[in-house]
């Protein structure tokens, strides 16, 4: 019987587990299936991520499959490797974004992030804190009302990830599935707050 996860390699047979890029046995490249954003890129599941080691991991990758490489090599080779580079691409993009990256390890372990934005927050207290920051920012008449406001959701986000960081530690999926809302509330007000700072700086 084979054990779960490998499958038969498409040119020799042999045995292949889903993350592999390519084949032990013969060295063919491997079709891309369907696996977590952390296998695809070789690394570690886990929230905290240092940005130069998942740079290293990519480009890694990416050299392996550059396509000098399958210049030499059959059309079924070549269309393998630029299927498996836009996998590739899009687990980068993936474990870049801390929110994106905190939906995919809580669909790793079965948890389906639903709310879109933040009009959908089931929980009463963010949805309160949000829409009177918001509140706020509408009401800002100056630009240094604008930065305390600014100073104020940065110091919010750089807790909100440590927790977020410490509740994926300690397997708490409650409070990680709350603070990726709240992450990513926090992120797109972000961006209001640069648009407002834009809007400011045009004005004054
Ligand atoms: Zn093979």
């Amino acid at each position: 019987m084979t054990p779960a996860g490998v499958t038969a390699c498409w040119s020799c047979r042999g045995p292949v587990t889903a993350g592999d890029l390519f084949c032990d046995t013969c060295e063919a490249i491997q079709p891309p299936r369907p696996v977590d954003p952390f296998t695809r890129l070789d690394l570690e599941p886990g929230f905290e991520v240092a940005p130069e080691h998942l740079d290293r991991c990519y480009f890694d990758l990416q050299r392996r499959l550059h396509p000098d490489r399958f210049a030499t090599k059959t059309s079924r080779e070549r269309a393998i490797s630029v299927a498996l580079t836009a996998d590739i691409n899009l687990a980068y993009e993936t474990l870049q974004d801390p929110v994106k990256r905190a939906i995919a390890l809580l669909e790793m372990q079965g948890v389906t992030i639903h709310a879109e934005g933040c009009n959908t927050m089931s929980d009463p207290v963010l949805l309160m804190e949000a829409m009177e920051q918001r509140e706020a920012l509408a009401e800002a008449e100056t630009s240094d009302q604008v930065e305390t406001i600014a100073a104020v959701a940065t110091r919010e986000k750089t807790d909100c990830l440590a927790e977020l960081a410490e509740a994926f530690n300690t397997s708490d999926l409650s409070a990680a599935d709350r603070l990726t809302t709240r992450l990513k509330y926090l992120m797109k007000f972000e961006d209001e707050l640069r648009a407002a700072r834009i809007r400011f700086s045009q004005t004054t």
